[in-house]
C-alpha cells in the first residue's frame, strides 16, 4: 500500500492503523476512525482486518473475505480511508507488531503511525507481543467512552517503560453503544440494523445470508 507524502508536512505523513475483526464493521468503528482522522492530523486511517484472530474462536467468524468486503464496503465515501489485506492474507496468526512494523517502513523518516485501539485493549499492552518496541514505533490512541481514565495505566507504563507516556492518548468517543456482536445478534433475530452499520455493508450481509443463525 503506498500513501502520497503530504506536502504541507514537509513530505512527512501520518498514519492512524485500526484492527479489529470488523465482523461486520459498524458505525461505531467509523465514527472513532473520523474522530482520530481529525484529532490527531492523520492523512489516512487504514482498517486491518484480522485474519485468524488469536483471542477468538475460528469458526465463529466470517470469512476473512466478507470481512474485507464488507470494511472496504463502508470505507469507500471517505477519500482517507483505507484497507490493508496485510493480516486477512497471511494464513497464522499477526501480531500488532507485524503490522506496525509494515507500515512504519523502516524508513527514515518514515511515516509517523498511529494504532487506534479501545482503551480496554491498552490496558493489556503489557501482554502485547514486543510491546516495548511497539511503544518506540508508534503512538496509540486508546478510545473510550467519556469518562474513562488511564492513570492507573499510567503508573504501570511508568514501572514498565519509563518516558512512554506520550506514546498513549486518550480519545473519547461520544457514547456509542454499537457493537459487531449486537449488530450479529439482530441479524439472527431479524431485527432491523438500519443506521448501525453503513447501507452498502447492510445490503452486502443480506445478499449473503450472514449472521442469519446463531452458529456465529
Ligand atoms: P465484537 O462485538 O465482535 O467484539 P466489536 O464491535 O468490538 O466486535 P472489533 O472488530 O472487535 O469490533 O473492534 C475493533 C476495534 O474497534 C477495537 O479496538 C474496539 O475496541 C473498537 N470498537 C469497537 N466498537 C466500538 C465503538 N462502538 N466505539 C468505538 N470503538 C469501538
Ligand atoms: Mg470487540
Amino acid at each position: 500500500m503506498l500513501f502520497n507524502a503530504n506536502p504541507n508536512k514537509g513530505g512527512n505523513i501520518n498514519i492512524g492503523l485500526m484492527g479489529g475483526t470488523f465482523d461486520p464493521i459498524h458505525m461505531g468503528h467509523l465514527v472513532t476512525a473520523e474522530e482520530a482522522r481529525q484529532q490527531f492530523d492523520l492523512d489516512y486511517v487504514v482498517f486491518v482486518p484480522a485474519g485468524i484472530p488469536p483471542h477468538k474462536d475460528e469458526k465463529s467468524i466470517s470469512l476473512p473475505e466478507h470481512r474485507y468486503l464488507m470494511t472496504s464496503l463502508a470505507v469507500m465515501s471517505n477519500p482517507s480511508f483505507f484497507v490493508s489485506r496485510i493480516e486477512i492474507d497471511q494464513n497464522e496468526p499477526t501480531y500488532t507488531i507485524d503490522t506496525v512494523r509494515h507500515f512504519s517502513c523502516g524508513k527514515e523518516p518514515g511515516p509517523e503511525v498511529f494504532f487506534i485501539t479501545g482503551a480496554d485493549a491498552i490496558l493489556e499492552i503489557f501482554t502485547w507481543k514486543d510491546y516495548e518496541e511497539l511503544l518506540r514505533l508508534c503512538t496509540f490512541i486508546a478510545v473510550s467512552r467519556p469518562g474513562y481514565s488511564l492513570d492507573q495505566f499510567y503508573e504501570s507504563l511508568d514501572r514498565s517503560c519509563p518516558d512512554m507516556r506520550h506514546r498513549v492518548h486518550l480519545l473519547e468517543i461520544p457514547a456509542l453503544a454499537v457493537s459487531s456482536t449486537f449488530i450479529r445478534e439482530r441479524v439472527t433475530l431479524g431485527k432491523t440494523i438500519k443506521y448501525l452499520t453503513p447501507e452498502p455493508v447492510e445490503q452486502y450481509i443480506k445478499k449473503h445470508g450472514l449472521y442469519r443463525s446463531s452458529a456465529w
